[in-house]
């Protein structure tokens, strides 16, 4: 299987939102193999997109999540308010949020407490700065991210975990790394998580690439193995480049079955 993962970020209103959800789920129609889809609009628009995707099989994903249950944090969405409004996943520890709001390591692994305690399937972000990756210490970032992000996590195993590699200087830039560099990379994570969850099954997790693809790169990356799939920003409030994105996940996955 593979995976492709819109972040909408701070792009659209509830309208807007609406008619992207319809046009992306347009793309699945009529494929006899297609990508899972998981849509992730601003939490404004999370009950509205509920119903355009509701048994359509198209995930609904929030951007951002309370690391507290309930109380005095203005302007905070708690995981059990994200439920109520149909999210069934949430990224965390995106990079934005990592570099603009402050979030922390720590801070990741309480929000993925509070996700997985609501039943929200977690998202969870990684990847170096491009000052790391000249020093040499991309590994290490991504121990020390992905160690402290599952740090007494005990997931059920009954849904698949999303790790997203998004190295930082690779979001919205136009950049990325080589398909080979992404491929290590996405091998040492899953070594990581097999050391972390020993006796987690195959499809506990899944890794997935983000960072400035589009439509032309999307293949190249999808069709090796490692990489269960794509978190896409940018590209995917762009219709016609989702449409190719989409498009290239169908062409692997025909090619693979
Ligand atoms: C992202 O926001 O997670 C992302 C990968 O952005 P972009 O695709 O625009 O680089």
């Amino acid at each position: 299987m593979k995976t492709i993962i819109g972040n909408w970020k701070m792009n659209l209103g509830v309208r807007e939102s609406v008619a992207l959800a319809r046009s992306s789920l347009l793309l699945l129609r009529g494929k006899k193999v297609a990508p899972h889809m998981v849509i992730c609009p601003s939490t404004i628009a999370l009950s509205e997109v509920r119903k355009v995707v509701a048994r359509s099989g198209c995930g609904l994903g929030a951007q951002n999540v309370s690391s507290e249950e309930q109380g005095a944090f203005t302007g905070e969405t708690s995981a059990r308010m994200l439920f109520e409004v149909g999210a069934t996943h949430v990224i965390i520890g995106h990079s934005e949020r990592r570099h603009l709001f402050g979030e922390t390591d720590e801070g990741v692994n309480a929000k993925m407490l509070k996700a997985l305690e609501h039943n929200l399937t977690p998202i969870v972000c990684v990847g170096e700065t491009k000052e790391e990756r000249t020093a040499g210490h991309v590994k290490k970032v991504i121990l020390h991210q992905l160690g402290t992000a599952f740090k007494t996590v005990r997931p059920k195993f009954s849904e698949t975990l999303f790790v997203a590699y998004e190295p930082v200087w690779a979001i919205g830039t136009g950049e990325t790394p080589s398909v080979q560099e992404i491929v290590e990379v996405h091998t040492y994570i899953r070594e990581i998580l097999g050391e972390l969850f020993p006796t987690a099954p195959e499809t506990a997790f899944a890794v997935l690439y983000g960072g400035s693809v589009n439509g032309e790169n999307a293949y190249s990356f999808l069709r090796e193995k490692e990489i269960d799939g794509l978190l896409v920003g940018g590209a995917s409030v762009k219709i016609h480049q989702l449409k190719e994105i989409v498009d290239a996940a169908c062409e692997v996955l025909i090619a693979q079955s």
